[in-house]
């Protein structure tokens, strides 16, 4: 079934699909800039039909399909178990929306995989762990450099959230395109004590 990637070779750092991660390496890229965070999980490629499922979630508010993406990556994830030098984790986040977009549109699909896959993993959900506080919503439409600078500072660690200090946290994203959102926000984290991070993304988009 293509839906789902695990046998494809992937970078275990930034789950780019690439011919030069037979074996389980690291990507040229990550070798050679190596990411804040430590591994990345993904379920499937960003291609039909998991991103009309995506899209209907995100822009339709189809919120029902939220636990559909958790299976799939908690089926992954099992999967994947006590590879590529994975430990258990300590606790689950999302990517977290700028006050704004949240405003708009009323929910975090980020959120509402991770709150499923919570439940699947046995693994604490701390929601409101990061905040945005930049909005970078035109980060599509900007060139790779810029998107870079414009993420830069983009995320704090709430000053309610509990002690990362030593804590394995896992990120749950819906699209990974760049990696750089997911760059930045554990670098947040790692700046508060996290030892490593984790992403777990529904859908990866080829290489950028
Ligand atoms: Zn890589």
């Amino acid at each position: 079934m293509r839906f789902f990637s695990r046998n494809s070779p992937r970078c275990p750092v930034c789950a780019r699909l690439s011919s030069d991660t037979v074996g389980g390496e690291q990507c040229g890229a990550c070798l050679q800039s190596p990411p804040a965070f430590d591994a990345s999980i993904v379920a499937c490629d960003y291609a039909a039909p998991v991103d009309h499922l995506i899209q209907a979630l995100k822009f339709h508010g189809r919120l029902a399909f939220a636990p559909l993406f958790a299976d799939l990556l908690a089926r992954v994830v099992h999967g994947q178990r006590g590879m590529v030098g994975q430990t258990e984790a300590d606790l689950l986040t999302a990517v977290p929306l700028s006050a704004t977009r949240l405003a708009v549109r009323g929910f975090n699909q980020a959120s509402e995989i991770a709150r499923s896959l919570s439940n699947r993993l046995h693994l604490p959900l701390a929601s409101q762990l990061c905040i945005r506080v930049r909005d970078t919503s035109a980060q599509a439409g900007l060139p790779l450099k810029q998107r870079h600078v414009n993420m830069r500072g983009a995320f704090i660690v709430s000053p309610a959230a509990p002690s990362l200090s030593g804590k394995h946290v896992m990120v749950v994203d819906d699209v990974m395109t760049s990696g750089r959102t997911l760059h930045e926000l554990a670098a947040c984290l790692k700046r508060y004590g996290a030892s490593r991070v984790t992403n777990l993304v529904v859908a990866r988009t080829p290489a950028v």
